[in-house]
């Protein structure tokens, strides 16, 4: 374990690790965080909820011995689209033959299979494509009718048992949660996980209706993987809490070119709204058979952090690959490198759009030039909600920011987001407090030494949301400033 068990990782950006059966015995997930996990992916596509609540409980055990919060993130399966069975478990499909797909629950062959999702050919037109097992095969579709669509196959190969089906020209009719993504949303949230990630999103009011039945009982994180929300960006964006890019589907869905493009798109926009944003899958691919990744997987994960992504994230190679510590070691050495890039605080600035017309974004862009004028030690936030915290991040400011909440839930919560390093502590009454409690916390976390400043920011009265009113600037082993 660590020699500060609250000690600050000595970087910015946030790793997100995903675990499962390379990853999810204890003493591995205690590895993944020491190494620099900061975040724990759950991925409901996989494992019974046995499993998942032995991860839970290892890593609330964990956070308990490291004696600062640890963020849950559950990922919940969404409307995955899947073919049927074929005889002996598959076919070959040859480029140029026709193929059929129904809504007729039997074995499939070369020529037909079942696809028992009457919401598609609700939907599909001539034209429209279909794209199995991860875009390998194409298929376009000639003639379709409500329980059928007569297809040519466009790029042939094998096809076998419950295949996954993407269609990428058509907002499906299709709602956001099914069943079993209610079943285990209600599963994640007695479990108290931090953050709900939703697949498949296609729509503003998809959101809406997951925000609905999490209640405020975690954060709700969208997954841009269909072209369709692509065309609501802002507007999902502003309704989510936050934003993965999800390469893995996206690529299927949308020509490979156009993925570097929209990620680059999506973290803008979510730098303008102040939503964190995850930039996911097969960012170090090659670890999952291999101990060290290519440079263009190095470079990768670089060009994210260059962009400004609050985290990145690793899904096999944390979760089934050979080195689950070792990806995480890896990833934690990139951000470090591209962080000691003396152009990188430039080009966060030069990312940050233009501060909003309201005093507590004035004020948390005050801080941050104070904190740069003085060679701040940090920015110490004070919040209950987390929102003044996520305000500091939003500044993209070059000191980490110390966040003292007493309130354990924004404490994980903010374990995702960009530069935020969290500690739980007393809720404070008198703003005469502050100064003392700030010095102690920074130091008990290896942030700064004698003659530091650092700059508080807080909202008075505390625990009212939203209300970053207040900037003071503390001297570690000297007089407190002014408020
Ligand atoms: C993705 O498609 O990139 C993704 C993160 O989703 P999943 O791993 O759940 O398919």
């Amino acid at each position: 374990m660590n020699n500060i068990p609250l000690g600050h990782r000595g970087r910015q950006a946030k790793i997100i690790a995903t675990l499962g059966p390379s990853s999810s015995a204890p003493d591995v997930i205690a590895d993944l965080y020491e190494e620099g996990a900061d975040v724990f992916r759950l991925n409901f596509s996989h494992g019974s909820h046995e499993d998942h609540a032995r991860s839970i409980d290892a890593i609330r055990e964990l956070e308990k011995k490291v004696g600062r919060p640890i963020t849950i993130l559950m990922d919940l399966q969404g409307p995955k689209l899947r073919v049927g069975k074929f005889k002996n478990d598959g076919a070959v499909l040859k480029t140029g033959a026709s193929f059929r797909v129904d809504l007729k629950d039997e074995i499939g062959d070369e020529t037909r299979a079942s696809l028992l999702h009457p919401e598609i050919f609700a939907a599909l037109k001539p034209g429209s494509s279909l794209l199995i097992d991860d875009g390998h095969l194409r298929l376009k579709v000639r003639s379709c009718g409500p329980d059928f669509a007569e297809c040519e196959v466009i790029v042939g190969g094998a096809i076998s048992n419950r295949k996954g089906v993407n269609v990428p020209d058509v907002t499906l009719p299709i709602p956001a949660v099914t069943e079993k993504d209610r079943a285990d949303l209600a599963f994640g949230l007695s479990q108290g996980v931090d953050w709900v990630a939703l697949s498949f999103v296609q729509r503003p009011e998809d959101v809406a209706e997951v925000r609905h039945l999490v209640g405020g009982r975690a954060g709700v994180l969208s997954k841009l993987e269909k072209p369709s929300a692509l065309d609501h960006l802002d507007a999902i964006v502003a309704l989510s809490d936050s934003v993965m890019v999800a390469r893995g589907d996206l690529g299927v869905e949308m020509p490979l070119e156009r993925v570097p493009v929209l990620q680059k798109r999506i973290i803008r926009s979510c730098r303008k709204h102040g939503k964190p944003v995850v930039v996911a899958t097969q960012m170090l691919d090659s670890m999952v058979k291999s101990p060290v990744p290519t440079r263009a997987e190095a470079s990768d994960v670089a060009t994210a952090v260059y962009d400004g992504a609050d985290a990145v994230m690793l899904s096999a190679e944390s979760a089934s690959g050979m080195f689950p510590v070792r990806a995480v070691a890896t990833m934690h050495r990139i951000i470090q490198s591209v962080e000691s890039d003396e152009h990188y605080a430039a080009l966060m600035q030069a990312g940050h759009q233009e501060t909003e017309d309201s005093s507590p974004a004035a004020i948390t862009a005050a801080a941050r030039q104070i904190a740069h004028t003085l060679t701040a030690a940090a920015i110490v936030t004070f919040t209950s909600s987390g929102s003044t915290t996520l305000r500091a991040a939003q500044e993209r400011p070059e000191v980490p920011i110390l966040c003292i909440t007493p309130n354990l839930s924004a404490g994980r919560r903010l374990g995702l987001v960009w530069g935020v390093h969290s500690i739980v502590g007393d809720f404070i009454h008198s703003v005469d407090d502050i100064g003392d409690v700030a010095v102690k916390a920074a130091l008990q976390c290896g942030i700064g030494q004698e003659g530091k400043s650092l700059v508080i920011t807080a909202g008075m009265p505390f625990g009212k949301v939203g209300s970053t009113n207040m900037v003071r600037v503390v001297w570690i082993g000297g007089e407190t400033g002014a408020g």
